[in-house]
């Protein structure tokens, strides 16, 4: 047994943690990995019946199969002393933690990483219920984007590389908090983690159109940690 988990295409449409996993796989057997959505992934599509990461904590019994999966993940998450859940975005975000659940435990495997930015992101609204990675005894997500670059994937792959060789993190880190979702069109250009004043309310976007059709959601608001608006 590793003490690493790093699951790939938890969303079956984001194959750049498959990718990664497949290629550091080759040159080392130091992590164990897992396809977070098999049917998902095979079919290339976000989920088959539910999005997965909104169904935990799941139900092995369940008559849907996102469910099973994500009691089934979170079950073999308590084997590992840390678990990985890579995801893919489709807008330029480069890499990024995501914190479902900023516990002490967590908080401290993210500034494990060399990656810049860390996202406390709770579920603060319904639709955002249900990541798996909140059920891990010690986890987090890493949200690559754009998805389909080469560029991102192989920063992706030094990331998990220099984390599993336990090199101290280069970069400084800043930690974002998501506190509201942006619903109307804002009439200015947003940009990914690019600071904005709208109305006198100054924040940092995320997924800008990213859940626009399933959520009606422009982007999700981010406040920086240690920075007075
Ligand atoms: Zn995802």
């Amino acid at each position: 047994m590793k003490n690493t988990l790093i699951i790939g295409a938890t969303h079956g449409d984001e194959a750049i943690g498959m990718r990664a996993i497949t290629t550091l796989a080759q040159s080392r057997d130091d992590f164990d990995w897992v396809i977070g959505n098999p049917r998902a992934y095979a079919a290339k599509t976000r989920f088959t019946q539910a999005d997965l990461n909104r169904s935990a904590p799941g139900d092995l019994m369940s008559s849907v199969y996102e469910e099973r999966r994500a009691a089934m993940l979170i079950q073999m998450s308590k084997q590992y002393q840390s678990v990985i859940d890579i995801h893919g975005a489709e807008k330029n975000t480069g890499l990024f933690i995501i914190l479902t659940n900023p516990s002490e435990k967590n908080l401290q495997l993210a500034s494990q990483f060399d990656v810049r930015r860390i996202v406390i992101w709770p579920a603060i609204t319904p639709d955002l219920e249900g990541p798996v990675s909140e059920f891990f005894p010690c986890g987090l997500e890493i949200e690559c984007g754009p998805k389909d670059s080469a560029e991102v994937q192989e920063e992706l792959e030094r990331v998990l590389a220099d984390y599993l060789d336990k090199k101290t993190p280069e970069v400084e880190q800043e930690v974002y908090e998501v506190y509201g979702e942006l619903r109307s069109d804002p009439g200015v250009t947003l940009n990914e983690f690019e600071k904005v004043t709208i109305d006198d309310e100054t924040f940092y976007p995320l997924l800008i159109g990213t859940y626009a059709k399933a959520y009606d959601v422009v982007c999700y608001k981010l406040r920086k940690r240690g920075e007075i608006n």
